[in-house]
């Protein structure tokens, strides 16, 4: 079959979260099976086999107690210099019920992916691979999501009909983007959350886009918000808590959240297969380089945050972003689920205080 001819991250800051809250074992629509994720997948695939989307980032760190997780991993043999997202997101599987099994991104995600699949899959949990393929080969990517929709079973015609759902959904926070960038409405935070949440529809895209359609009417009734400072968010989403918060004391807006706002797959299109093509998140940097550069002219971003986890490959991204793009970054590093450290703060602010005399 082929789908070629007809395509958090985290409450834990000190706003009271506003999207539903998941528990360790989310609820499951109509009782259907849930299906793990370790990181954005073909959602469309799993919610046309009539299964729940699960994304085990989501739920890790909207879990009541994070970093509970994170040492469970540790007391069982995970080390200690290794990225606390693949421990939470080990301990989080672990924990939940009704997972049927869990899709692992091996190529377009994470170095530490691929160890994290076996020993899942050593305590038996059932693992579907799946792969982007590097050079954005799209007869590969084609044969990548037909072979998933085949192992669980979706229809063609269903993908298809599910992702044109979707795509009313995708449009609406691109709607909410625009309130935070264009329109000054909506808080960085508020992006944020909405944003990292379309990589599974929290598990149910009619709820999500009810609660969605809510925020959207209270938000264009909002009056515009104020700030002195403009910045971007690049990165994976934060293990700490409190960013967004303390931007917002110091007179800064979070305008932009790079790997989040990929998440809602900007810009929309008709091919599925094209869709995740230009998803720039599992492929080479200089995607992202090119989104963040378009978008820091766009949104007319005076310097970027630049966030990074301890033990992640992804910091060395941190040379290219500075040699490529022309404006202050700032880079933070978070290890542990907790609050922002005093030192960051500091460094934040001496940021934005440069940002604003400027
Ligand atoms: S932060 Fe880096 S190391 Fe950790 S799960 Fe994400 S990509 Fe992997």
């Amino acid at each position: 079959m082929s789908f070629t001819l007809p395509h958090q991250y985290n409450s834990h800051d000190s706003q009271e979260p506003y999207l539903a809250h998941q528990e360790t074992s989310p609820a499951r629509p109509l009782g259907r099976p849930l299906v793990g994720m370790s990181t954005s997948v073909p959602v469309e695939v799993i919610l046309a086999a009539h299964r729940c989307p699960v994304d085990l980032n989501n739920v890790f760190i909207n879990s009541p107690n994070p970093r509970a997780l994170i040492n469970e991993a540790e007391a069982m043999g995970f080390p200690r210099n290794m990225c606390a997202w693949i421990k939470g997101i080990y301990a989080t599987a672990m924990a939940m019920e009704g997972l049927e099994a869990v899709i692992s991104v091996i190529q377009g995600d994470c170095s530490n992916v691929l160890g994290l699949s076996e020993i899942l899959g050593e305590r038996g949990i059932r693992i579907i691979p799946f792969e982007y393929p590097p050079d954005r080969d799209k007869a590969r990517l084609a044969w990548q999501m037909d072979k998933l929709a085949e192992t669980l079973g979706a229809a063609p015609t269903d993908v298809i009909k599910v992702k044109s759902r979707l795509d009313s959904i995708r449009a609406k926070l691109i709607r909410l983007d625009e309130l935070t960038w264009r329109e000054n409405k909506v808080t960085g935070f508020e992006n944020h959350m909405h944003l990292v949440s379309s990589s599974d529809f929290n598990c149910d895209p009619d709820t999500f886009e009810a609660e969605l359609d809510d925020f959207l009417v209270q938000a264009m009734a909002r009056e515009p918000l104020a700030h002195r400072v403009r910045l971007g968010y690049v990165g994976v989403p934060p293990i700490i808590t409190g960013i967004y918060d303390y931007l917002e004391e110091l007179g800064a807006a979070v305008v932009f959240n790079e790997v989040q706002r990929q998440f809602a797959m900007p810009p929309q299109s008709h091919d599925i297969i094209e869709q995740y093509l230009k998803f720039t998140y599992p492929y080479d940097l200089f995607g992202r380089v090119h989104d963040i550069g378009r978008a820091v002219a766009q949104r007319q971003i005076h310097g970027l945050i630049h966030y990074t986890q301890s033990f992640c490959y992804r910091q060395v991204h941190d040379i290219i972003f500075r040699e490529r793009l022309d404006l202050p970054i700032l880079t933070i590093e978070g290890d542990k689920f907790g609050p922002l450290d005093n030192r960051t703060k500091m460094r934040l602010e001496a940021f934005v205080d440069v940002l604003g005399d400027q």
